[in-house]
């Protein structure tokens, strides 16, 4: 198959042109959500430009096989093994069992994908189910040498590699071979960058969550899962590897530590990252007590796909600013956009030679670095081309598979000239209200909401695409 899809490798720093191990297949994985509060817009960032990144492989005609783990133990408030354990401070603060919370935000976060037009992974695993293949991995790893029990636990030796540091220049190196001040000292670890990857002398008394194991009754570390779903779904090669730009250092790099000392072999050659989502205060994170949510944004009336819109206009590899007056701008932005394509004709026949043209053009800007922005520029020139409506319409629906902004919905959506933004917003309110009504099981409550809005004339439709509705 011919390779042309190229990306920015954080482990080469270089742009490079992807050669999967196996010949037209990739094997993706993408760090899943730690399920103790909801998706903030910023991880949201994430999951958005990684499920364009699947598309745009499988529409430049790579099968993708794309796994994910969802994070239900382990993670610990810093990422170096210190501070709370997220799941139990999830569960403290809403009086339930680590369980439920695990469930209810998991949900959630599908929830939201759903609503973000975000396709779920082929596999989704979480890691309480992978108990026992944890603890084989671990054992390898003390067979080896590459691992030791200290105070109970049982640490990765970093010391045993000859570049642990993988993804890092030599200063920074440097700089993460140093004293780190906000890091508590934990005196089991022979070198400063060990981590854990079995806990048995937890220091939670009510640790929810725990298992036998070999070295007693404890829980994995969270750098382990992603190693072990990895493999257990993906086989000892995998091609791409993904998350945010602070998973770099230390989960992925711990990661590539404990796969490659396990394996004998390189393990993952490409690894994409998305850079974060920031509001005027800075880094948006879970930790921060406010955050803005995906139901935040219905709430206040705008449509979820505007804000996935908001993300593809901007490039992954650029730290992006969240202001409502820039979504404001994108919501006008994509009512004109669906309205232009809503106008367009759906006769005639498609001219082959212009589809042909453009569909190379749109897949050349998604292989160049995954340029989204430049891909929503093709849309725009292929509207106003001199091109018959057929064939601007069959292409927006092929290019809406990668964008996923429901362009193709909005072929059906027409008639809704002239209708206020005030009403735009209240019957997207009731669309909602009404969804999760149907979720619930209240069919009457679903009716009465049709009804309502049929009443000051607006009709819905129920679609294979989700709900449109247009001026009776
Ligand atoms: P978590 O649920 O905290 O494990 O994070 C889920 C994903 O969101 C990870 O891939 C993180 O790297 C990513 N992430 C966290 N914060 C941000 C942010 N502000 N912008 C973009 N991605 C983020
Ligand atoms: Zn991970």
């Amino acid at each position: 198959m011919e390779n042309k899809f190229r990306f920015y490798n954080t482990l080469t720093r270089t742009v490079e042109t992807v050669v999967p191990h196996e010949d037209g297949k990739i094997a993706m994985y993408t760090c899943g959500p730690t399920v103790y509060h909801f998706a903030h817009i910023g991880n949201l960032r994430s999951y958005i430009m990684e499920d364009v990144l699947e598309k745009s492989l499988r529409f430049a005609g790579y099968e993708v096989k794309r796994v994910m783990n969802i994070t239900d133990v382990g993670h610990l408030s810093s990422d170096a093994d210190t501070g709370e354990d997220k799941m139990l401070k999830g569960a403290k603060r809403e009086h339930k069992t680590v369980m439920e919370i695990a469930k209810f935000y998991t949900d959630a976060f599908f929830e939201d994908c759903k609503k973000l037009n975000i396709k779920t992974p082929d596999v989704v695993e979480p890691a309480t189910n992978c108990i026992p293949e944890f603890i084989h991995m671990i054992e390898v790893l003390l067979e080896k040498g590459y691992a030791y029990t200290a105070g109970g636990n049982v640490y990765f030796d970093t010391s045993k590699l000859k570049d642990y540091y993988v993804f890092s220049s030599q200063s920074e190196k440097e700089l993460l071979v140093g004293v780190r001040e906000d890091v508590e000292e934990d005196v089991n670890k022979k070198n400063k960058n060990d981590f854990v990857l079995w806990f048995t002398k937890s220091k939670f008394e009510d640790q929810a969550l725990k298992w036998e194991s070999p070295w007693g009754v404890g829980y994995p570390g969270w750098h382990i899962e992603c190693s072990c779903i990895g493999i257990k779904h993906l086989g000892e090669y995998m091609d791409i590897h993904c998350g945010g730009v602070d998973n770099i250092f230390p989960h992925h790099t711990n990661e590539i530590a404990q796969s490659e000392s396990y394996l004998g072999h390189e393990w993952c050659k490409y690894w994409f990252h998305v850079q974060h989502l920031n509001d005027k205060a800075g880094k948006m994170s879970k930790s921060k007590g406010d955050f803005l949510t995906v139901s935040l944004l219905q709430e206040k009336g705008y449509d979820p796909v505007v804000y996935r819109m908001f993300c593809l206009q901007s490039h992954y590899r650029k730290p992006l600013e969240f202001s409502y007056e820039a979504l404001d701008n994108m919501s006008a932005a994509y009512k004109k956009l669906v309205r232009k394509i809503a106008d367009l004709g759906d006769e005639g026949t498609v001219d082959q030679e212009q589809y042909d043209l453009y569909r190379e053009k749109f897949q050349e800007a998604l292989c160049s670095d995954l340029n989204t922005s430049m891909a929503i520029t093709i849309v725009y020139d292929l509207l106003k081309a001199d091109m018959n409506d057929k064939t601007k319409r069959e292409l927006i629906r092929e290019f809406d598979q990668v964008l996923s902004l429901n362009l193709a919905a909005a072929e059906t959506d027409g008639g809704k000239d002239g209708v206020d933004e005030e009403l735009e917003r209240f019957v997207l309110a009731k669309i909602e209200e009404r969804k999760a009504a149907k979720k619930e099981k209240d069919f009457a409550k679903a009716d009465a909401i049709r009804e309502e809005l049929l009443e000051k004339g607006i009709v819905l439709k129920d679609t294979r695409e989700g709900v449109v509705w247009h001026k009776a």
